[in-house]
C-alpha cells in the first residue's frame, strides 16, 4: 500500500477544507490528508457565478487559504486525484491514477457534479457548466466571440450568470422548464420579482419550455431547438440544472444513500468511520421538519464540516445549524435564511418595487424562512424568528414601522409567560 493518513479526506472544496481546518483547531494532531481531483488549492466557489466570472474578482483571493497555512498545519493535499473506490474492510482508497491509499477515518467531501442535459448537442464546443475554475474560464475565453448566450436553468446560479452577462452587454435568454424562475428554491412573489427585473434589463425570459436539440453551425453551437420547434439563437450555451451528489465509490462500497450519501447527525455514513459533508450528505435538517435532504450551500458545507470535525475528536454535537444562503444579481443582494418549502403563508414586509424588502414564510403559524432583498436588517434580525420558530401576528410582520428584532423579543417574552404559567399550573 501506498501512503496512509489518520483521517483522509475526498474533496478540496469549502467541506473538505473546513474539515481540515476545524480538526487541526481543535487540536487534532494526526496525520491529515485532503485528496481532491481539481488541480487548485481550496477555493471559494459562490464567486464563479459572480465576481470571478464578471471578471471583477481574481483566482488568488477566491482562495480559502493561501498554500502556507495548509503547510504550516502539516495537512497534505494531494490535487489532481479523483478517487475511485472505498474499502471499507481494507480501510483504503483507490484513486484514478492506480494508488492506493489507507486512511484511519475518511471524510467524503466530493460535492457534485454538474448535471447535464441529456438531448443531442450537449457535447458542442459552447456547452458549459458553471462549477468550477476551469468551466468558468472556458466561458470567459469564449465570451469576445459570443453575442447571444442561452441560459438554461433559471435557479441562482443561471441567473447569476444572467446578470453578469447582460451587463457585458451580451443578449441573454433563459430557458426554464417551469412557469417560474427560482420554483425550486422561493415564493412565487420573489420569483416573479427576479423575473421582472431580469426582463427590465433586457433578458429574455422564456417560462415552461424545454430544450430538444443544441444545433451547430461549423461545430460551434448556434441555436437551441426548443420542444415545438421553436429556435433560440445563441453562440454559447450555459447549463444551469443541478448537480449529481459525487457519491458513487461509497454507494458502491455500501454506504446507503441514493440522491447522495446518508448520514446521521453526526455526518457519520452507515460504513464504519466514514463521514460525509456538504453538498453530497443527505442529512436529516431539523429545519426541513428532521426531513432527510441535501442542502448546496457554503453554510452547510462549513457547519456540517464543524460537526464532523467534532465528532472525530471525540466531542460530539449533533447538527443544529439554520441554513442561510445568498444571491448577488445586478444591484440585488438576496440574503436567505431558513428553508421556506412547506410555506402556507407568505408575508411581503416592504414594497418591492422599491427594490429593498422581505418576504417572510410561515408554517403552521410559525416563521420557518426569510427571503430579505436588499434588506440586511430584516435578514440579521429575522434570524431570531427562524431559529426560535416564533409565532407571531402576520399583520404585525408586514408592518415595516415593527422591528424584527421587537417582534422576535415581544413573541419570546410572551412564550415565556406562557411557559410560566404552564410551569405554574403543572407544580
Ligand atoms: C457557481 C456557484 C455559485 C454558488 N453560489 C453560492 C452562494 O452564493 N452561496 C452559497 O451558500 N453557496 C453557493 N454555491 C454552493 C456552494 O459553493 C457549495 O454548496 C459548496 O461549494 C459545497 O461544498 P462541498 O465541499 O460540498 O463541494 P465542492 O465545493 O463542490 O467540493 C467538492 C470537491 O470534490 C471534488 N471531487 C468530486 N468527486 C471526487 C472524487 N471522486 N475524487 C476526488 N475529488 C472529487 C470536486 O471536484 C470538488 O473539488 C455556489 C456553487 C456554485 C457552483
Amino acid at each position: 500500500m501506498g501512503r496512509h493518513f489518520d483521517v483522509a479526506i475526498v474533496g478540496t472544496g469549502h467541506s473538505g477544507a473546513q474539515t481540515a481546518i476545524a480538526l487541526r483547531q481543535s487540536g487534532f494532531a494526526g496525520s491529515i490528508a485532503m485528496i481532491g481531483e481539481e488541480l487548485e488549492l481550496p477555493y471559494d466557489r459562490p464567486p464563479l457565478s459572480k465576481d470571478y466570472f464578471s471578471g471583477e474578482r481574481s483566482f488568488e483571493r477566491m482562495l480559502i487559504r493561501p498554500a502556507a497555512f495548509w503547510q504550516q498545519r502539516d495537512v497534505a493535499i494531494l490535487n489532481g486525484n479523483r478517487v475511485i473506490s472505498v474499502d471499507p474492510t481494507a480501510r483504503t482508497l483507490q484513486t484514478q491514477a492506480g494508488d492506493t491509499i489507507g486512511y484511519g477515518q475518511l471524510v467524503w467531501a466530493a460535492g457534485g457534479h454538474a448535471r447535464r442535459l441529456s438531448c443531442d448537442g450537449r457535447d458542442l464546443s459552447g456547452v458549459h457548466s458553471v462549477r468550477n475554475r476551469a468551466d468558468v474560464d472556458r466561458i470567459r475565453g469564449e465570451l469576445t466571440t459570443t453575442e447571444k448566450v442561452a441560459v438554461v436553468g433559471g435557479g441562482y446560479i443561471g441567473l447569476e450568470a444572467a446578470a453578469i452577462l447582460t451587463k457585458m452587454g451580451k443578449k441573454v435568454t433563459v430557458l426554464e422548464v417551469q412557469n417560474r424562475l427560482l420554483a425550486r428554491v422561493a415564493g412565487e412573489t420573489l420569483s416573479r420579482f427576479y423575473e421582472a427585473e431580469h426582463r427590465n434589463h433586457g433578458v429574455e425570459v422564456r417560462l415552461g419550455v424545454t430544450v430538444e436539440s443544441i444545433e451547430a453551425k461549423n461545430n460551434r453551437v448556434a441555436c437551441v431547438r426548443l420542444n415545438g420547434g421553436e429556435l433560440a439563437e445563441a453562440q454559447m450555451v450555459i447549463v444551469g440544472i443541478g448537480i449529481i451528489p459525487a457519491v458513487e465509490p461509497l454507494l458502491a462500497a455500501g454506504a446507503l444513500g441514493d440522491n447522495g450519501v446518508a448520514v446521521d447527525e453526526y455526518g457519520r455514513t452507515t460504513l464504519p468511520d466514514i463521514f460525509a459533508v456538504g453538498d453530497c450528505a443527505l442529512h436529516s435538517n431539523p429545519y426541513a421538519d428532521d426531513l432527510p435532504i441535501r442542502l448546496e450551500s457554503v453554510q452547510n458545507a462549513n457547519d456540517l464540516a464543524n460537526t464532523v470535525a467534532r465528532a472525530i475528536t471525540g466531542n460530539p454535537v449533533p447538527y443544529n445549524s439554520v441554513p442561510w444562503f445568498w444571491s448577488n444579481q445586478y444591484d440585488l443582494r438576496l440574503q436567505t435564511i431558513g428553508l421556506s418549502a412547506g410555506y402556507d403563508l407568505a408575508v411581503t414586509r416592504g414594497a418591492p418595487a422599491d427594490r429593498s424588502f422581505s418576504i417572510i414564510y410561515l408554517k403552521q403559524g410559525r416563521v420557518i424562512a426569510l427571503d430579505c432583498v436588499n434588506a440586511t436588517s430584516d435578514y440579521a434580525q429575522g434570524k431570531a424568528l427562524v431559529t426560535g420558530r416564533v409565532t407571531v401576528d402576520p399583520n404585525k410582520l408586514g408592518d415595516t414601522a415593527l422591528s424584527l428584532k421587537e417582534l422576535a423579543s415581544g413573541a419570546r417574552q410572551t412564550a415565556d409567560k406562557t411557559w410560566h404559567r404552564a410551569d405554574q399550573k403543572a407544580t
